[in-house]
């Protein structure tokens, strides 16, 4: 049992490390919000949690499974997240069934709603800027 934490450990650091930090994936961006509703089965809300990122961290958007038992399972918002910031769009929202596979586990034994707040430095290029603004 203690084994198998230290080799889940080991394996996240790896993958935060793969992951790299957030200034180098997207350096446009200031600051990731993420409000998560988790559902046990999709019905009974089991808790609410909201992650914050910085420049400095790591770019790795994999939230971990809550269901004992629940063996490589999670939410994966890296996908949502890299479509976002590639668009330069600014919040999506959606849900997310775990995927973990377990032999006491039901597929779908558990889900989250999300909500993404992404914000970008205010850095521009001067050309952005528009004349009748700058008139005043
Ligand atoms: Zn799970």
């Amino acid at each position: 049992m203690r084994q198998n934490h230290f080799a889940k450990l080991e394996m996240l650091k790896k993958n935060k490390l793969a992951a790299g930090l957030l200034q180098e994936r997207f350096p446009k961006v200031s600051g990731i919000v993420i409000q998560m509703r988790y559902y046990h089965r999709s019905r009974q809300l089991l808790m609410e949690r909201t992650v914050n990122f910085c420049p400095s961290d790591y770019a790795y958007f994999k939230m971990g499974c809550m269901t004992r038992g629940c063996e490589n399972g999670g939410f994966d918002l890296a996908v949502v997240i890299n479509d976002l910031v590639k668009k330069g769009g600014k919040s999506a929202k959606g849900g997310l069934c775990c995927e973990g596979t377990s032999p006491e586990l039901e597929a779908g034994h558990a889900s989250i709603d999300y909500k993404i707040s992404i914000n970008y430095s205010a850095r521009r290029s001067p050309g952005l800027k528009s004349p009748q603004l700058t008139s005043f």
